[in-house]
């Protein structure tokens, strides 16, 4: 039987692993359908401590790969199907047939970003014109026109940081009323550099000739018009989704899925020996270094 198994192979997996491996666990980490998790789709991290100049979202999370393999955790391809946690042995059931036991077990199988389904939307993804991350991504709009996706705080709060570096941020919402709580409305309200497009939907991003996102075309969904709004970057707020449905009825979650944590305590689980890190129980900061550490939190909790 594994000491511990650790589901997920991002930032919060592998914060886990570090801490994990050098407590003398060797844990077993199952990397799931995205080897390295959410940051390998960032191009450039210009906020992760440490990297002055920046680093590769996939650089990164793979020289923390190295760091835990080099301490002794082990890491298996394979995609979780089921587990199951009543027993003092913990099991997870793999495609493939493959079933894992363990004493301990750290779920850190992140969030997906809701994409809009627009044409061309996920060949842009990613350094091309589409991102799902201003924080991240942001700064390379200086002096650009760029639109964001979304009507809750999300895409508000995006669109005030967007104006930083972009010239103009058209803040495209399906309604002519925002999600968002008053407070983040208003800010877009007041923002000279934010125009909503109410009552519009993307239907397609536009390439061009440098096979760089060059706009979007819009419909409104009242009157059935479509417009083209020429920009450099498209940022899809609209929400994200916990990975956790094979936790179901397995942890405690909240209405949306997200792993609850016990009260007091940021990464035990209402199971015994069961840990959570990273997007998959936070909703509200989702940042690199925040799954990091998290995991970090996790893996001392296991050695414990
Ligand atoms: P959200 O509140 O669920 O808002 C998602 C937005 O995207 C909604 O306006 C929704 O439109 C729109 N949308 C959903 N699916 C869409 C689709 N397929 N096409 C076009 N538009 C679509 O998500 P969120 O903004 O990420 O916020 C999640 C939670 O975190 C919320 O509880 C929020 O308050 C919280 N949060 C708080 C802060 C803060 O306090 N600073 C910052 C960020 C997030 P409709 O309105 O028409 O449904």
């Amino acid at each position: 039987m594994e000491k511990l198994v650790i589901i997920g192979s991002g930032c919060a997996g592998m914060g886990a692993a570090i801490y994990a491996a050098r407590g003398g666990l060797s844990p077993l980490v199952i990397e799931g359908t995205q080897p390295g998790g959410q940051i390998t789709t960032t191009s450039m991290v210009e906020n992760f401590p440490g990297f002055a100049d920046g680093i590769d979202g996939f650089g990164l999370v793979w020289s923390m790969r190295s760091q835990a393999e080099k301490f002794g955790a082990r890491i298996v391809n394979a995609v979780v199907e089921d587990v199951d946690f009543s027993g003092s042995a913990k099991k997870i059931f793999c495609s493939g047939g493959q079933v894992f036991e363990a004493e301990k077990v750290v779920i850190a199988t992140g969030a997906s970003s809701k994409m809009i389904g627009a044409k061309n939307e996920m060949e842009l993804f990613g350094g091309k014109g589409v991102s799902t991350c201003a924080t991240c991504d942001g700064a390379f709009y200086r002096g650009k026109d760029v639109v964001i996706v979304g009507g809750g705080d999300s895409a508000c709060e995006e669109a005030v940081f967007l104006t930083k570096f972009a010239s103009s941020v058209k803040l495209i919402h399906r309604r002519d009323e925002l999600r968002a709580s008053k407070i983040m409305a208003g800010r877009i309200m007041q923002n000279e550099k934010i125009t909503p497009v109410w009552n519009s939907v993307v239907k397609e991003i536009l390439i061009g000739s440098d096979g760089k996102c060059a706009g979007v075309k819009v419909e409104n969904v009242k009157d059935g018009s479509v417009s083209e709004i020429p920009c450099s970057g498209v940022f899809v707020a609209i929400g994200h989704k916990p990975n956790t449905n094979v936790f179901s009825g397995k942890v405690d979650m909240d209405e949306e899925g997200y792993i609850k944590p016990k009260s007091g305590t940021f990464v035990c689980t209402n199971v015994e020996n069961v840990f959570v890190a990273g997007d998959c129980s936070d909703k509200r900061y989702r940042q690199a270094i925040t799954a990091a550490a998290l995991g970090a939190m996790a893996g001392i909790e296991a050695t414990r």
